[in-house]
């Protein structure tokens, strides 16, 4: 069993591995994404175009090039999406080192065969030279410098004995290149050969996310997200968190809406020349008719707060048949009482009196 330190070591290795790979064949584009990879075991997809600055579509092009490489992993899983009304396929990338290992090995392998066929292609081609006069002659060509006497190549010109053209520039090319590969390669294989030495233990990408998620869906039902409660299941003490988030909902579209009809009501106010008399300062005809509509928006706007509330009581208590006690609806019955006597006080003072429609004494 692999002690802990040894653990470390070899992610140090097996990362410093994936920097190196990316930054050896990829743009700039996909090394920050690998990085970030590298550094974590899992990233959610909305996770990752965070951390990079891009958008999810712009995401999603860069990790089909390295999931396409089979370089990435991807786990897919439908989930709720905060706020919306059905799920959504979401991504988790991560990296299989195994796998990770098994791919760089192979295509280490597949590019060094291929500059190796180049370069035997070249060397059977490569003719032959003269040492002394530096005359080169293709391979086609040594039929004619035969010498039957000695058995040997000689020069047409001069007639010492040709050798190898090690120097011909396609040649040359091949094994620069070769090279170049082998080099740049070193710091790779170092990490394959140290790779093989280690026991890489199998990831678990469903288990990983199963036991992650638990935490994030705690957080998004904290956050308000009434709609797992149709999921329901195992987090059922959360639900209290949820149906507070709706309260929370209602006050806030509660503000917009009185927002909004302060609002309507600024831009339909009149001016005070219109409304009061300038000499008297009493109220106009007009002026009396706002003062109903300015009343009669009041009213309407606590029957729809005393319907929300209602509302909110039912779905509380529906939603918790628990005899714990439940603060939504607790706080929703203290709200429920003092608005619903305004409503009809109002109407019978506009229905039966004109007098006293703006005034605050009853007839
Ligand atoms: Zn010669």
């Amino acid at each position: 069993m692999a002690s802990a330190r040894e653990n470390q070591d070899n992610m140090a290795t097996l990362h410093l591995l994936v920097q190196q790979v990316s930054r050896s064949f990829y743009e700039p584009k996909y090394i920050v994404v690998m990085d970030q990879l590298a550094r974590h075991p899992v990233i959610k997809d909305d996770d990752l175009a965070g951390r990079i600055g891009l958008q999810a579509k712009e995401l999603n092009k860069l990790t089909a090039v390295l999931v396409n490489d089979k370089l990435v992993k991807v786990y897919r899983r439908n989930e709720l999406k905060e706020g919306a009304l059905r799920a959504v396929g979401r991504q988790y990338y991560y990296i299989d080192y195994k796998h990770f290992c098994d791919v760089v090995k192979w295509r280490v392998a597949q590019m060094r065969e291929l500059i190796d066929k180049d370069l035997r292609n070249e060397l059977d081609t490569k003719g032959y030279i003269c040492p002394q006069c530096g005359t080169s002659y293709a391979s086609l060509d040594v039929d004619r410098l035969l010498d039957m006497a000695t058995g040997t190549f000689l020069c047409e010109i001069c007639r010492t004995e040709v050798v190898d053209n090690e120097n011909a520039e396609s040649l040359k090319g091949s094994q620069d290149r070769m090279q170049r590969f082998n080099k740049a390669m070193t710091w790779i294989r170092e990490g394959l050969r140290k790779s093989e030495e280690m026991v890489l233990p199998a990831f678990d990408v469903h288990a990983w996310v199963q036991a992650n998620t638990t935490e994030a869906e705690k957080q998004a039902m904290d956050a308000g997200d009434g709609l797992m409660i149709a999921g329901g299941g195992p987090a059922f003490e959360d639900r209290i968190g949820v149906v507070m988030s709706i309260d929370k909902d209602e006050a806030t579209r509660k503000a917009e809406r009185e927002q909004e009809a302060a609002a309507k009501r600024s831009q339909n106010q009149m001016p005070s020349w219109h409304t009061k008399s300038t000499i008297s300062g009493d109220l106009t005809a007009l002026g009396i008719a706002q003062a109903n509509a300015l009343e009669k928006e009041s009213a309407n706007s606590h029957i729809l707060d005393s319907l929300a509330s209602s509302s909110k009581t039912l779905s509380s208590l529906s939603g918790d048949t628990e005899t714990k006690p439940n603060i939504g609806s607790a706080m929703a019955s203290t709200s429920f009482e003092a608005p619903v006597d305004v409503k009809p006080v109002i109407d019978e003072r506009q229905a039966d009196c004109k007098f006293c429609q703006w005034s605050q004494v009853g007839c």
